[in-house]
């Protein structure tokens, strides 16, 4: 059918990472969080389903921006919430970028930012990271044309943080807003959400998903200054978070020990598997989040990624065009990750 837009026709669509239904791998590919969620959770939209669901539920959420809130130092008119943190992406892509228009965001990194960009029919200024994985100054280079930029911080896939400091630094040079993407921000040791109050074309996201272990609950926010939450209000669907996901998250930051437990646990296994990987020969990056990015020096990244799914193990191979490719293994428990590791070092180990 050629009704389409011709921007929708020519772009291929995001691919997410497979999510086999009912197999028996190892999932170590998507960044899910391998523990269930706080029980507490459990009970909270047992509850919301016991009250009912045939009314409509809050449209911005209430109880929810209350408790983050009070959690992240802000007012709940600093909160906007999305059916998951891509929804939020959407929104803020939807209302800041019309077709013709420029973005910005670097490589490798997260992909949805350029799907978000061509369903507007923009033009995307991809900025490659240096080999430390600092940014250089073309990320902040002027463009009359450019109206949104996006940074994954902590990256994916590398789990590398571009500090504060110099995100602000970014932010005042860039003629356009900057949605710093924080998914991973709860595994890293810094993160942007001061730099908010100090200049109103910093917004930051975060989501339930992964350090909450609720990626099928579908749940994210943005922080951002009030004025900027009511425009972007505007462009959202009024009901974009459902009765359950609402009750669910907001049980789950009401659940802090579950949180600080369940963390600690993720961060000592990741360490655990950096240097793991560091004694089968792997080049790692140094991640902040939770999965490392990591190559070896004589297997090709896609044949490792294509023998482990053989033996019932699922990374993520991920290639960027010209910039090159590698592995990022999502960090799971200390019996998936003990058992993921059996099995490559017998493929990279020679006897
Ligand atoms: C997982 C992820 C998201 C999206 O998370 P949601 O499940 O939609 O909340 C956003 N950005 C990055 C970089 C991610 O890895």
């Amino acid at each position: 059918m050629n009704f389409f837009r011709s921007n929708i026709a020519a772009m291929a669509g995001y691919v997410p990472g497979e999510q086999p239904q009912g197999g028996k791998f190892i999932k170590l590919n998507t960044n899910e969080n391998p523990y269930p969620c706080s029980a507490k959770v459990r009970a909270a939209i047992g509850r919301a389903v016991q009250a009912g669901l045939q009314k409509y539920p809050d449209s911005t959420a209430t109880a929810f921006r209350i408790r983050a809130a009070e959690l992240y130092g802000v007012e709940p008119d600093w909160i906007l919430c999305g059916n998951g943190s891509d929804d939020i992406l959407t929104i803020v892509t939807r209302a800041f970028v019309d077709a013709g228009d420029h973005v910005r965001f670097s490589r490798p990194s997260y992909t949805l930012y350029q799907t978000l960009a061509e369903i507007q029919g923009a033009k995307c200024h991809v900025v490659d990271y240096q080999a430390d994985w600092s940014l250089g100054e073309d990320f902040a280079k002027h463009c009359d044309k450019l109206r949104l930029a996006y940074l994954a911080n902590p990256n994916s896939p590398s789990g590398t943080v571009i500090p504060p400091d110099k995100v602000a630094r970014i932010a005042d040079a860039l003629p356009c807003p900057l949605l710093v993407d924080e998914a991973y921000a709860d595994f890293a040791e810094t993160d942007c959400l001061g730099l908010v109050a100090a200049n109103e074309k910093i917004m930051v996201t975060r989501t339930l998903s992964k350090s909450y272990a609720l990626a099928g609950l579908r749940f994210g926010f943005l922080i951002a200054q009030p004025q900027v939450i009511r425009e972007l209000s505007k462009v959202k669907d009024s009901y974009n978070c459902d009765a359950l996901s609402i009750a669910g998250a907001t049980a789950a930051i009401d659940d802090q020990a579950w949180f600080e437990q369940t963390r600690a646990a993720v961060l000592s296994t990741r360490s655990k598997l950096a240097e793991q990987l560091k004694t089968l020969g792997f080049e790692c990056v140094e991640s902040q989040a939770n999965f490392v990015w990591c190559r070896h020096p004589s297997h090709p990244s896609e044949q490792l990624y294509q023998r482990l799914k053989a033996e019932g193990v699922l990374i993520r191979y991920l290639e960027f065009g010209d910039w090159g490719d590698g592995l990022r293994i999502t960090v799971g428990t200390d019996e998936q990750i003990d058992a993921f590791l059996a099995i490559l070092k017998a493929m990279v180990i020679r006897r």
